[in-house]
């Protein structure tokens, strides 16, 4: 009999992923931790039942969430992941030489060890990497007490249920605003607005209060169900104006090969639909 994951992230609408080999299935002490194979995605991780990650598509996730604040930013050094437990932040994270440091704040140390033995191909080796400095600490605890100096922060958390709530608060973005550096950019993982409108309006109202450009940017990850996902973006800086040209150089320089990035899906995907513009008041 063939087996199902079923994702209930939402209260009336799931998605199901074929289970054709389970590999691991375990609670933590936050979470239930779950790699099966699926033909289409690879191996899938999932925490409490929700779509964490995949070999098949997790590049677009990662690629978005760090190329576009990066090579936006232009000269990032110290880059701060909250959550990432996977290790596909990071990696995409040190493929940019640019960037001197990371420190990575991850709540689950089981996730790191777990990903690192049945994902290994999500870390790629970056928790090998001597820039790393990996933290295992709640990230909202880590942001109250930091010194701060990050040129980029990057929420890669769950969804706001669970450990990851405190990482959609009006309270831990304040914290991760004051350990930015002049010119820093806070990006998150805010969820696919079609079917959590609220989780996006939530932060874009936190951000307007805290930043001079508080807007969101999306693409489309085909496990995070339900139409594209938004990213979360603050700066008091304008690096979000940096021009095409300008991208096409860093990228160039940076020499990248992503499976999903450019430097004009990174302009076009500020670019809001009406829906999603709306839900930024
Ligand atoms: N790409 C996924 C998504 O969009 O939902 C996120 C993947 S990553 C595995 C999420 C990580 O956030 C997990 O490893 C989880 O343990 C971590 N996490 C959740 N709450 C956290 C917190 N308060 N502080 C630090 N890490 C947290």
């Amino acid at each position: 009999m063939t087996d199902w994951s079923t994702e209930k992230l939402h209260a009336d609408y799931a998605q199901s992923l074929r289970v054709d080999r389970l590999l691991y299935d375990s609670e933590t002490e936050h979470q239930r931790l779950r790699v099966f194979e699926n033909p289409t995605f690879g191996r899938v991780l999932t925490l409490d039942d929700v779509v964490q990650t995949t070999e098949g598509d997790n590049a677009i996730y990662h690629e978005m969430l760090t190329h576009v604040p990066i090579l936006a930013h232009g000269a990032a050094r110290h880059v701060c992941i909250v959550g990432g437990g996977d290790g596909g932040m990071a990696r995409e994270v040190l493929k940019h030489a640019s960037v001197d440091h990371v420190t990575m704040v991850e709540i689950d140390g089981g996730v790191v060890e777990f990903s690192k033995q049945y994902l290994p191909a999500l870390s790629a080796g970056a928790f090998d990497d001597p820039r790393l400095n990996l933290v295992i600490a709640d990230g909202a605890d880590f942001m109250r007490e930091t010194q701060g100096g990050f040129d980029v922060i990057i929420v890669d958390s769950t969804d706001p249920i669970g450990p990851g709530e405190v990482l959609f608060t009006d309270t831990f973005y304040g914290h991760a605003k004051r350990a930015l550096a002049p010119g820093g950019i806070l990006v998150t993982q805010n969820g696919v607005p079609f079917l959590q409108p609220d989780e996006l309006t939530n932060t874009m109202r936190a951000f307007t209060a805290l930043f001079a450009d508080a807007t969101c940017y999306l693409a489309t990850i085909p496990t995070y169900a339900g139409g594209p996902m938004a990213f979360g973006w603050g700066s008091d800086g304008d690096a979000r104006h940096t021009t095409l040209d300008v991208l096409q150089g860093r990228f160039a320089a940076a020499g990248l090969d992503p499976f999903y990035y450019t430097p004009a899906v990174h302009k076009a995907a500020f670019a809001l639909p009406g829906y999603v513009a709306r839900l930024l008041g």
